[in-house]
């Protein structure tokens, strides 16, 4: 973990936000390179969605919305969770974190708790029970300094129009979803899909997390990609089904290994209030199995709330059955900005080449930041001058970045810790013959190709 920490501040990746003010805490921009992969991935999953699916269309709604969407949503009423501080050192836990952890080690019964269920979302009443002023705080070891746990919203707030009023809060969306459900009947009324069908959106969220951190994991302000899929009732679990194993794929195509992914069905403690099944697709990351997407049988809870609180029927008509319904919702949901921390990740490496130890990002060429490295074996002859001519050819294709300065070796090195797949040299043989070597970050394999087909060959293996 640090050293891809490391390496997204040395390469421009991953900056902290506000730096120069000290950095506001757990918030981070994307630099150059950042932003590249972060795109290619964002893309990824769109084209994934919106083009290879004819039955999925895309929406991109405001982050501001009614303040009543959220109370329709439970998110008013239950974004809670219950907190507790310990008075000497002012450490605040989640209260289900501290359960967690005694559970483990068994005090949890000697503090009253022993019936609470194992994860979920943590009730307070089934919390209270719990004798916290007996309890110690995990982070000073002081005993009776534990408050009983508190409700505490995890949605941001802010004010419509120049007056700090109730009348004027309106909230951060804390998931991009409500969005697809309030825009449902327009995409229904003008865009021809039908049940079974999806809607796509990519866009920020907001939480305001009690345990923000590592590194852009969890964080405030984060980026979604969700997908609901609209579907007759009684064939959500058939979807449900569909969609885990589609989105697990979706992985192994994104390149991720295998062994580094597996999923989890939640258990009845762990179900959402809103939720039949639900899977999660999780990563290994270094601090353990982690949530990286989740996808959710979340029945017609929403339609159905929506139409409560909004009065407008929320019902599909289908035109062939002449059937009357409220759509259930299978809902894929990703994490935008987690999927970077795992691309990184799972493609950090290091290994021997030529005597010499390199650092790889081994990520697949579809969301790597630049796609191909152009060097000039010698700043001299005119190799610089050929070399930036095939560059101006080959950047109508994918993004390309030059490179004259140095040894041959630094430089591939300096391309393959980014992630480049591929490197192109130009030397004296070039001038003769009109071909290039072409090297690839991973097999290091070495080809001469002719300059006149290098346009076919990246695209070729682009689209692989
Ligand atoms: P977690 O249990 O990790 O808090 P969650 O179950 O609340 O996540 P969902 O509401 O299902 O998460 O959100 C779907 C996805 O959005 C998550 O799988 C994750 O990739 C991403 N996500 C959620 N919260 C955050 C956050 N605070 N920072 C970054 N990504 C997040």
């Amino acid at each position: 973990m640090d050293k891809v920490v490391s390496l997204c501040k040395r390469r421009g990746f991953v900056f902290q936000s506000s730096e120069i003010y000290g950095g506001l805490s757990s918030t981070w921009d994307y630099g150059p390179l950042g932003v590249a992969l972060k795109n290619n991935i964002a893309a990824f999953w769109w084209r994934e969605m919106t083009q290879l699916h004819e039955n999925i269309v895309g929406l991109d709604a405001a982050i501001l919305m009614h303040p009543r969407v959220w109370e329709a949503s439970g998110h008013v009423a239950g974004f809670v969770d219950p907190l507790v501080d310990c008075k000497q050192c002012k450490a605040r836990f989640k209260a289900q974190d501290l359960v967690k952890t005694w559970r483990n080690k068994k005090k949890l019964e000697a503090l009253g708790g022993g019936d609470i269920p194992e994860g979920g979302e943590g009730h307070l009443e089934e919390l209270k029970k719990i004798r916290w002023p007996e309890a110690l705080c995990p982070t000073c070891g002081t005993t009776g300094s534990l408050t009983e746990p508190r409700l505490f919203n995890l949605m941001l707030k802010t004010f419509l129009g120049p007056v700090e009023e109730a009348a004027a809060t309106v909230y951060m969306r804390p998931e991009t979803a409500q969005g697809i459900y309030v825009n449902y009947l327009n995409v229904v009324n003008t865009s021809r899909v039908k049940v079974p069908f999806g809607i796509a959106q990519i866009g920020k969220a907001f939480r305001n997390e009690i345990t923000p951190g590592n590194f852009i994991f969890r964080t405030r302000e984060f980026e979604q990609m969700e997908m609901q899929f609209f579907v007759k009732p009684g064939e959500d679990t058939k979807w449900l089904e569909y969609w885990r194993d589609a989105r697990f794929n979706y992985y192994l195509s994104l390149g991720i290994k295998r062994d580094k992914l597996r999923l989890h069905r939640h258990t009845q403690e762990e179900l959402a209030h809103y939720a039949a099944d639900a899977y999660d697709i999780e990563y290994e990351f270094p601090f353990g199995w982690q949530e990286l997407e989740g996808i959710h049988n979340r029945t017609d809870f929403d339609l159905k709330r929506h139409t409560e609180y909004s009065g407008k029927d929320l019902n599909f008509f289908d035109e062939e059955t002449k059937e009357r319904f409220t759509p259930y919702i299978v809902e894929t949901s990703a994490g935008l900005n987690r999927t970077l921390l795992v691309t990184l990740l799972d493609a950090y490496d290091e290994d021997v080449q030529e005597g010499e130890p390199r650092t790889v990002l081994r990520l697949s060429p579809a969301i790597a930041p630049i796609k191909v490295g152009i060097f000039s074996l010698v700043k001299k002859d005119n190799l610089p001058e050929t070399a930036d001519r095939i560059a101006e050819d080959l950047r109508k294709i994918c993004p390309v970045f030059t490179d004259h300065q140095g040894s041959i070796g630094r430089r591939y090195r300096r391309m393959d810790e980014i992630g480049t797949p591929w490197g192109i040299t130009v030397d004296y043989q070039t001038l003769q013959d009109q071909t290039v070597t072409l090297r690839d970050r991973d097999s290091l394999e070495q080809i001469r190709v002719s300059v006149d087909l290098l346009g076919d060959e990246i695209r070729r293996r682009l689209a692989r």
